[in-house]
């Protein structure tokens, strides 16, 4: 697989960081409080979870529900109150900004709604963004390999173009190879399809779906009933919490608990 290519830059593994876990992700007990005009405020509330290497995980939730608070503590871009998160044995949230940055470069891909492409860089050099931050791959290689992932997504002939002259769907799908970059094991998503029409947010899911085949680990919140049910684990968060998972492929979610859900599975 094009993913498995062998790196010349070194994973990271600042050896007192590493700690035994037998899941990939895991979150021990995770609390993240904001502190508001009003007082504090609870966004998250003590959760569990633990995520398999090759899961692929949709987290849904009503809007403010906490869904992206808790992206954002997988992600490293958000530490938590209380609690710890420890990601492929590194426990993320005691890493410093650099060590941070450095870690997630290499470990995570993130994709979020808006796309976030840098409007005055190509297609190609956006893909070759995070390769040259992390310093992997040779200076030569990276377009060569930002090339095959634009292949990947089916846009290869867009490479030269500014993010501007492509559609929604296209972005998005750039966002996807850039994430790609430097070959993570985790992709995290934010609501990816959320400002896609529904036949551009199949395309992009089915995009998910092969990648978690090829074995990648995927969180994906999505507002998308219909794609959430696709996947193999739902999780939900209500008010900062999560409630039980549903059975795979059932997403019956009572609507006294989500009723933008109930509704719109109707
Ligand atoms: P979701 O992604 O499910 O819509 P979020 O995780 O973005 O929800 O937010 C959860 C709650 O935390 C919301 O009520 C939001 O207003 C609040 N929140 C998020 N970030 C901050 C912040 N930086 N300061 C204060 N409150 C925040
Ligand atoms: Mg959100």
């Amino acid at each position: 697989m094009f993913w498995n290519n062998s790196k010349n830059g070194r994973r990271f593994t600042g050896n007192s960081m590493r700690v035994s876990s037998g899941s990939l992700i895991e979150l021990n007990g995770v609390t993240r409080q904001y502190e508001t005009a009003a007082g504090p405020f609870t966004a998250l509330r003590d959760v569990d979870l633990r995520i398999g290497a090759g899961e692929f995980v949709a987290v849904i939730g009503k809007s403010g529900s906490g869904k992206s608070t808790l992206l954002n503590m997988i992600a490293g871009i958000d530490r938590p109150t209380e609690g710890e998160i420890v990601v492929q044995g590194t426990p993320v949230h005691k890493l410093s900004e650099g060590q941070m940055a450095e870690w997630r470069g290499r470990n995570l891909g993130i994709i979020f709604q808006f796309f976030q492409l840098l409007p005055t860089l190509t297609v190609a050099e956006n893909i070759m963004l995070p390769m040259e931050f992390a310093g992997l791959y040779a200076p030569k290689q990276r377009r060569a390999r930002a090339l095959e992932l634009l292949e990947l997504v089916d846009l290869v002939d867009q490479a030269d173009k500014l993010p501007s002259a492509l559609s929604g769907g296209q972005q998005q799908r750039v966002a996807i190879a850039r994430a790609l970059a430097n070959d993570p094991p985790i992709l995290v998503a934010d609501e990816p399809t959320g400002n896609l029409d529904s036949k551009t947010s199949d395309a992009i899911f089915d995009l998910f779906e092969r990648l978690a085949l090829e074995g990648k680990t995927i969180v994906m919140v999505t507002h998308d009933v219909e794609l959430a049910g696709r996947v193999g684990r739902a999780v939900t968060v209500v008010d900062g919490e999560l409630v039980g998972e549903p059975a795979p492929g059932v997403l019956d979610i009572p609507a006294y608990i989500a009723p933008d859900y109930a509704l719109a599975a109707r």
